[in-house]
Order: structure tokens, then C-alpha cells, then sequence
């Protein structure tokens, strides 16, 4: 039988025997202890985890209890001001860049001493996609605790240290503007972070619960920003241009559903003068504290309704 260069059992046999055939000292007992001791200790460091990138690879391990220093705070120390932010992620099968994006903007917003809870608001209806709605839901959810909401994209990974997270006490403050993310740069465009008190947000009702599948939702959320006499803000001195934002978005992967079903093609230009936070109907279905390499979220499992006489598009045929 042929071996490659790196199958070559008969050697390893011969190592072994010439091995155990010398006289067995209390050196090596001694050397052989230490061995078993430190494969030990690299179990238990490889096993003890309730990080969810690593439990993957080593889900068939029996899980252990770690020390607390392992985790990394808890993004709530008091210190740090009277403010909190709620970190809204409205979601749906992103998993891997969930994985890099929660340990990511937990670091990102500890080193810049914002407290903050993050939110995962998983879609789980067969509806289409709805981001205006899942955000809405991150809000009702979002605890007497924080002040302030950041509605903010799964795949937008800010770079630049100088961008503010703070208290958007002034007005709405656009984190992602046009001439900083790497994709979108006309004037009014308001989506992939975007910061706002609770207060603001309640004084625009919301987001419109009428947009179902890819797009425009934020865009008329810009017209409810104007409708409620809200001066927009965006970031100055940032001078990294299109390269602020990481946009981990594989189009090829992640394709946007821009199907436009019945009278959507229409409707989608039009202002919700009534909907919002006021008619926002959803369940939702469990709760699930996560930590993801040290970075605390969690999950609201929601299921979204829909009135299909009202927004037939809802359903994907
Ligand atoms: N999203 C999601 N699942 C989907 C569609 C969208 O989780 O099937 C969320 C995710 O947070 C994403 C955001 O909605 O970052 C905006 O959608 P997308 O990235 O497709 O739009 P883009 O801004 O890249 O045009
Ligand atoms: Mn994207």
C-alpha cells in the first residue's frame, strides 16, 4: 500500500516501541504527567465557552462553566452617563455576518464609552422582509432602560473611531450619511444607522409598517422626519470618506428581494400619514439572552402580521 509523506504509520509505530522499550525512568513519569496535565488544561479552554463561534465547532464537547473574567462588561456602567442606547438590528438569516457584528460594535461602543443593549430582531413569518416593522418592534421592546434608539444594519461595521454614538439630543443624527457609506449618496438618504431619541422617534409615530421586501421604508421615514419639523444631523470631521463603513454585503449571497407585487410599484413612492408604532401588529415568540465572543444580545424572536387587504405584497406571490 502507498503512503503520502504525510501518512506514515509504520514510522510512528517504530518511534513508539524504541520509546517504551527503554527503561522507564521517574524523568519521564514525570515528563508523561505534565503531558496529561497541560492536554487537560487545553480541553478545558477549548470546551468552556458560551461563545457561540466556537460552540459551533465544538458542539459535541460537554459544556463547562467559565470564569467570569473570560466575559467581556456588560456595556452598562453608569459612569459612562445618564444616557443608554438601544441598538435595533432588524434581521433575517444573516447569520455570519450576525457572528462578526455584534462581538464588532459591543467592542466598538465599550472603547467609546457608550452604554448599550443590543437587540436582534429576528423575523421568523413567512412575510417578506420588513425592516420598518422589526425596528418598530426593537423599539416597543427596548425597556424603560435606554433613552435612545439606533436603528442600525447587520452588515454595516463602522471604522473610524471618531463617528459619535452618543445622545442625538439635538435631533436625529444619520451615522451612515451619503457621503459616507460605501454605497448610497443621494441627499436624503437616511438608512443604515441612524440615531434618534425616543422621544423623536414617538414624535414620528414610528416607521411605516407598509413596506414589505427590499427598500424605501427609510425613505419615507425621511419625509416623517421633515413632516414632524426635525433637523437632521450628520457626522463632520470624519474625513475617511467612503471607507468609514465596512459593508459586509455579498450581493451574489444576499440578494435583495426587489420584487415589486400589485400596486406596490405605486404605493412605495407614497407617504403613511397613520401607520407607524400606532398600528404595528406582531407577536413576539421567545426571547433568548446570547453572547456572541464575549458580546451580550439579544434575540426577539418576532412574528409580523400582516393585512393582506390592506398590503397584498406582503406575501412573496
Ligand atoms: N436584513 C436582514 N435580512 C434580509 C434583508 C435585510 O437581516 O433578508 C437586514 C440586515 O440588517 C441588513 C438590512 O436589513 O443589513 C438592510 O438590508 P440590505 O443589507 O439587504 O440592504 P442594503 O442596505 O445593502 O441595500
Ligand atoms: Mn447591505
Amino acid at each position: 500500500m502507498m503512503y503520502s509523506s504525510r501518512r506514515k504509520p509504520v514510522l510512528y509505530f517504530k518511534d513508539d516501541r524504541s520509546f517504551l522499550s527503554r527503561k522507564c525512568t521517574i524523568w519521564k513519569l514525570f515528563g508523561l504527567c505534565m503531558l496529561f496535565v497541560l492536554g487537560s488544561l487545553l480541553l478545558v479552554q477549548l470546551t468552556c465557552s458560551g461563545d457561540m463561534s466556537q460552540t459551533v465547532g465544538y458542539s459535541h464537547l460537554p459544556h463547562q462553566p467559565c470564569p467570569v473574567e473570560r466575559q467581556s462588561s456588560s456595556a452598562d456602567d453608569p459612569s459612562w452617563g445618564p444616557h443608554k442606547m438601544a441598538l435595533i438590528v432588524p434581521f433575517r438569516e444573516r447569520f455570519e455576518e450576525l457572528l462578526i457584528f455584534v462581538p464588532y460594535i459591543h467592542t466598538f461602543l465599550n472603547k467609546k464609552k457608550i452604554r448599550h443593549k443590543i437587540l436582534i430582531i429576528n423575523q421568523l413569518d413567512h412575510f417578506r422582509f420588513n425592516r420598518a416593522s422589526l425596528i418598530n418592534v426593537g423599539f416597543m421592546e427596548s425597556g424603560n432602560d435606554t433613552d435612545y434608539v439606533a436603528m442600525h444594519d447587520v452588515d454595516l461595521l463602522p471604522q473610524n473611531e471618531d463617528l459619535d454614538y452618543g445622545f442625538p439630543n439635538e435631533g436625529p443624527f444619520h451615522v451612515a450619511s451619503p457621503e459616507l457609506h460605501p454605497l448610497y449618496h443621494y441627499k436624503t438618504y437616511v438608512g443604515g444607522i441612524l440615531l434618534l431619541t425616543k422621544k423623536h422617534y414617538q414624535l414620528c409615530n414610528g416607521m411605516s409598517n407598509r413596506f414589505w421586501g427590499w427598500g424605501r421604508e427609510d425613505d419615507e421615514f425621511f419625509r416623517r422626519l421633515k413632516a414632524a419639523d426635525l433637523k437632521l444631523f450628520r457626522p463632520t470631521g470624519i474625513n475617511t470618506g467612503t471607507k468609514t463603513f465596512r459593508h459586509i454585503h455579498d450581493p451574489a449571497w444576499r440578494k435583495r428581494d426587489q420584487k415589486r407585487i400589485a400596486a406596490q410599484k405605486q404605493e412605495q413612492f407614497k407617504v403613511d400619514p397613520e401607520g407607524g408604532l400606532t398600528n404595528v401588529r406582531y407577536k413576539v415568540e421567545s426571547r433568548q439572552e446570547v453572547t456572541i465572543s464575549g458580546a451580550p444580545c439579544t434575540v426577539i424572536n418576532t412574528f409580523l402580521e400582516c393585512d393582506v387587504s390592506l398590503t397584498p405584497w406582503c406575501q412573496s406571490s
